[in-house]
């Protein structure tokens, strides 16, 4: 199966992502954490990367398209793969149909996750992830189980996304109004698009989610 999650920044992308990837043996391609890791390796893209990620911007689509182009190609992903937070532009979705035409290739699914926005503040400033496994936690609704330290790497404390900061949460929030909500009704008006509410329990979204994939 070869899936997109689209969906705001805090709408629970990752994690879902995560769960759906680990259970069914499909990789998953989390464009954000490609990222976060070049910043953390110091390479060139991680560099440039850097000052947009800070700022809340979008990393050029170029830039974007290529890396996507090379990790869907690993073989990890020969069985399938979840793309979370790709595409994030018409121009992107564009590009990514015809990298996988060009491969005889096509997307199986894209799945819409949708939460109203209050909800998505309320999440991203509490949300905290383990820098070891980068495993999600939230502060409020899902707490590591003593309040600062990962469950699965007890030495290491749980930390705030650089830009989980407030104003920054605005400004992506912003961008993803004017840069990737038109894609929920590019996908929808080709008849492509599994909406699934993204509101309740992780539980609760996720079985709603395998239903909608039929998997
Ligand atoms: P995420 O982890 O998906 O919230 O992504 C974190 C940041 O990485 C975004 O705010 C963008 O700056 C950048 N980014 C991730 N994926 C993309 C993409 N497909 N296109 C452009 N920028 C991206």
């Amino acid at each position: 199966m070869r899936l997109v999650l689209l969906g705001p920044p805090g709408v629970g992308k990752g994690t879902q992502g995560r769960r759906l990837a680990s259970d069914h043996g499909w990789a998953l391609i989390s464009t954000g954490e490609m990222l976060r890791e070049a910043v953390a390796r110091g390479t060139a893209l991680g560099v440039e990367a850097q000052k947009r990620m800070d700022a809340g911007l979008l990393v050029p689509d170029e830039v974007m398209i290529g890396l996507v182009r090379d990790r869907t190609c690993q073989p990890d992903a020969e069985m399938g793969f979840v793309l979370d937070g790709f595409p994030r532009t018409v121009g992107q979705a564009d590009a990514l149909d015809s990298m996988l035409q060009g491969r005889g290739q096509r997307l199986d699914a894209v799945v819409g996750l949708a939460a109203p926005e209050d909800e998505l503040v309320r999440r991203l400033g509490a949300r905290r992830e383990c820098p070891a496994c980068k495993r999600a936690y939230n502060l409020e609704s899902a707490p590591p189980k003593d309040g600062r330290h990962c469950d699965d790497h007890p030495q290491v404390e749980v930390v705030q996304r650089a830009d989980d900061a407030e104003a920054t949460i605005r400004r992506r929030l912003e961008v993803y109004r004017r840069e990737t909500a038109p894609l929920v009704d590019y996908y929808r008006g080709q008849g492509r698009l599994r909406e699934v509410p993204g509101l309740g329990p992780v539980e609760e979204v996720y079985r709603t989610l395998s239903v909608a994939l039929e998997c």
